[in-house]
């Protein structure tokens, strides 16, 4: 079992990972927001309003299950009602991350799922990524709509909106956001030559048999 992480460790991880999202131009502005976690009581978030380029271990916020704030001097996100969700929904998971990385926010205002079986590793990794319908940033609809996606998958996009991903931990959250926004742009590419050829449903049940003894691996 390896040593659970502490407070200021979790706090650094999240101001590493967000400087990530802002580097790979997975957010514009204060756009975005992360999640970690703790343990059965405590969620630390990202706040309201800041780049998540430029936090700091202290502008973090501390919240309970339900949201309300335990420490830190600023609000949390106003997408946190997201985040709470997921935890509620998923207890394997410990990690939210939400962007707008610029292909895969695409595909989602496009109105296109990305759930074509283009690629291995995809399928194995990710499964696929299904669209969720459009509902107001933030609000308890966005909730309701996510719920009925989110025990299948660890990568969503949301209608008119962008990515929302989850892991066992920040850095799995963070690398599905990385490899949903891959994913976008090679089948964005493959749109672009005119030709897609998709894998076959034998090679696609080959590669969930795959996918099962991974996710159990996990
Ligand atoms: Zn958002």
């Amino acid at each position: 079992m390896p040593l659970s992480k502490t407070e200021q460790q979790h706090r650094e991880e999240i101001v590493e990972i967000g400087r990530r999202l802002h580097q790979q131009g997975f957010v514009a502005g204060t756009d975005g927001n992360l999640s970690v976690r703790m343990d059965s009581e405590r969620i630390l978030a990202t706040p309201t309003g800041m780049s998540k380029g430029m936090l700091k271990p202290e502008d973090l916020v501390l919240v309970d299950k339900q949201g309300n704030r335990l420490s830190g001097l600023r609000d949390a996100s106003s997408e946190l009602r997201m985040h709470l969700t997921i935890y509620e929904s998923r207890p394997d998971t410990n990690a939210v991350v939400h962007a707008h990385p610029p292909t895969a926010t695409g595909y989602a205002a496009a109105g296109l799922p990305l759930d074509k079986p283009l690629l291995a590793e995809i399928v194995v990794v990710l499964g696929s990524v299904p669209l969720a319908r459009y509902a107001t940033p933030g609000s308890p609809e966005l909730s309701e709509v996510l719920k009925e996606l989110i025990p299948h998958h660890d990568a969503i996009l949301m209608a008119n909106h962008g990515v929302v991903t989850c892991g066992t931990d920040l850095l799995q959250a963070y690398f599905r956001m990385e490899t949903v926004e891959h994913y976008a742009r090679v089948s964005l590419i493959t749109e672009l030559l005119g030709k897609q050829t998709l894998l076959s449903s034998q090679d696609v049940e080959k590669l969930m048999e795959l996918r099962s003894r991974y996710l159990g691996s996990k």
